[in-house]
């Protein structure tokens, strides 16, 4: 039957999966998966032979890592290469929870994470090294409590702080590789130069919704950096993080072990790194893609000339000061506070109060008397208000209905307020039983 697969040519040692044929309407047969014979190009490991010297194990270490040893591209000399390394995880949140998982139960002899967050409880969907007992303290504390249960002889280093130009170079200084598991251009940016710099491998990794992506940038082993694929960041609000667009809880679990594996590779010295080459993953069509990465020659960091040289002001040149003073404009539209707004629903006084958010958020949590008029309907809707009566618009922060209360008065509205803070303040400061997201 053409199209159907009609047989799997299996390796006969493991039965794992090497080529599939499928039969054509001629009568031939074609393989649908490319045969796994490409030779791979082996790199030397980055973890220098006199560091691996005087590493011995103990018995129950050698137990530990039995299904290590065994293996000839790993074996002794492999895990004391992991023993003697060191990494650096920077952000222990979605990607940073099962890297450093497996980074630990490998047998990496030190392992820094970098995190200046708590754990909080819409971080558990997905950030699998915290606990629900962990809520409310420090990541850094809880992730080095669950890597010591996993692996007591890896050494954890703790800097419950934002990475910044200031400190990043101290912070790096003793570690081998950098891991950045964080979401935002700043970190990403500063990360990358900090590695071109100190000539130390940067494992990238990026998810949002339901796609991911991972590279290892390498300048000083022949690969290209995050500025030859991206020079400049986008515009500051133009690219929504996770906690504005969401994120596939599983997501990470695959990117961050792929970075986990490339750490690993990096140290061992074996395998194909994925330096020079990214590759994207999609879960809803479970496809993953690879792409190949070129140097740029006028990479403003790695390239033969170029213009940046040392750490600068990642804050500046990522927009976020311009950000914070648009974010502070919108805060200064005409607004009630949830406990003006409380007032006013008690005393019954009359107005509309719409609700601008989505119809999915909607049905999450909402207030009563509320009306739901999603943004993106406003303008077709405006006619329906009449400019006497008074508008008090709400979301779940106080930024889109901040937009909206602005297109009100852009269209000759006057009467028109924003609840400041939203949704997440009446949580916070009216009733705590309405659902926080
Ligand atoms: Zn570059």
């Amino acid at each position: 039957m053409p199209g159907v697969p009609t047989g799997w040519k299996l390796c006969a040692a493991n039965h794992q999966l090497r080529c599939g044929v499928i039969a054509l309407p001629n009568g031939r047969s074609r393989a649908i998966f490319r045969p796994f014979f490409r030779e791979l190009m082996p790199i030397p490991s980055i973890i220098d032979a006199s560091r691996t010297e005087r590493i011995e194990f103990s018995n129950d270490e050698i137990a530990r890592y039995s299904r290590h040893l065994i293996m000839p591209e790993v074996t002794l000399e492999g895990q004391k290469k992991l023993k003697a390394a060191g990494v650096l995880c920077i952000g222990a949140g979605g990607l940073g929870s099962p890297l450093l998982l497996y980074l630990a139960a490998a047998g990496i002899g030190r392992i820094g994470i970098v995190d200046s967050d708590a754990v909080d409880f819409s971080n558990l969907q997905r950030q699998i090294i915290h606990g629900t007992k962990d809520v409310g303290r420090k990541k850094t504390n809880s992730a080095r409590e669950r890597i010591r249960d996993i692996n007591p002889n890896t050494q954890v280093d703790l800097y419950d702080v934002l990475f910044t130009s200031e400190n990043a170079r101290q912070i790096a200084e003793p570690y081998d590789i950098i891991i950045d598991g964080t979401d935002n251009f700043q970190t990403r940016y500063l990360s990358n130069d900090l590695c071109v710099f100190t000539k130390k491998p940067n494992v990238y990794g990026s998810i949002f919704r339901f796609d991911g992506q991972a590279s290892v940038f390498a300048p000083h082993l022949g690969g290209p950096c995050y500025r030859c694929m991206f020079p400049e960041p986008p515009p500051p609000g133009m690219v929504p993080t996770c906690a504005e667009g969401g994120v596939l809880g599983v997501l990470p679990g695959i990117i961050g072990v792929i970075q986990a594996i490339e750490a690993v590779k990096l140290i061992c010295g074996i395998g194909e790194t994925l330096i020079g080459r990214l590759v994207h993953f999609e879960a809803l069509g479970l496809k993953f893609r690879e792409f190949k990465l070129r140097k740029d020659p006028k990479c403003p960091v790695c390239g033969p000339n170029p213009t940046i040289t040392d750490l600068i002001d990642y804050d500046q040149f990522c927009g976020i000061p311009q950000q914070r003073k648009r974010e502070e404009e919108d805060a200064n539209v005409p607004h009630v506070t949830v406990e003006e707004l409380k007032a006013r629903l008690d005393r019954g006084d009359k107005f509309r109060f719409i609700d601008v958010r989505e119809p999915f958020e909607w049905d999450i949590c909402r207030l009563e008397k509320s009306e739901l008029i999603p943004m993106a309907k406003l303008p077709a809707r405006m006619s329906e208000f009449d400019s006497a009566e008074d508008v008090i618009l709400i979301c779940k922060n106080g930024a889109r209905s901040a937009h909206a209360v602005k297109m009100f008065h852009e269209a000759g509205f006057t009467r028109v307020w924003n609840v400041a803070g939203g949704l997440i303040d009446w949580s916070d400061r009216i009733d705590p039983k309405l659902p926080k997201y």
